[in-house]
């Protein structure tokens, strides 16, 4: 089988109005979403970076990437088609950036440890309980596709300063 050309696709940032918007149920996983899916994967590994969500490439549905080995590690990686955060746990603050927040990092406090629900390409349902650094991915991602950003968790004072340092570099 001929591998497909792959498509690295633009990252948009803080300020276009798609990442602020809720994005898409899926209601068929198609090939389209499939051929979204894998570009997807490979945009995020290029970045680098260990989650991405469709909406960070300018597709308003419900699907995202992760994987904490960035390519290393075949079985860490991710996809899931409307995820749901079932429950969460505990908490934990951390660093925190996004592909789509350039040159940011602040402490976000997240769930230590959440319970995951989507659909993986094949349609098949998945659940993961995830924690640490892969519960707070899934949460980062899914608040993507409600139009929310990390900053968004921030203090007004804090996430002011952030918006602040985000105009002076673009
Ligand atoms: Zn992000």
């Amino acid at each position: 089988m001929i591998e497909k050309h792959l498509t690295l696709l633009e990252i948009i940032t803080y300020g276009n109005p798609i990442l602020t918007r809720r994005a898409a149920e899926i209601k068929d996983i198609d090939q389209k979403t499939a051929d979204l899916a894998r570009n997807m994967i490979y945009t995020m590994h290029r970045a680098p970076g260990i989650g991405l969500a469709a909406p960070q490439v300018k597709e308003s549905i419900r699907l995202i990437t992760v994987d904490l080995s960035v390519g290393e590690d075949e079985k860490e990686l991710i996809i899931l088609a409307n995820p749901e955060i079932l429950s969460v746990e505990g908490e934990e603050t951390l660093e925190e950036g996004c592909l789509s927040v350039p040159n940011i990092a602040e402490k976000v406090t997240r769930p230590f440890r959440v319970q995951v629900r989507g659909w993986t390409l094949d349609g098949k349902e998945a659940r993961f309980d995830a924690e640490g650094l892969l519960a707070r991915v899934f949460c980062h991602e899914v608040d993507h596709l409600n139009g929310k950003l990390f900053i968004d968790h921030l203090s007004p004072l804090k996430k002011n300063l952030a918006k602040k340092k985000l105009k002076k570099a673009n």
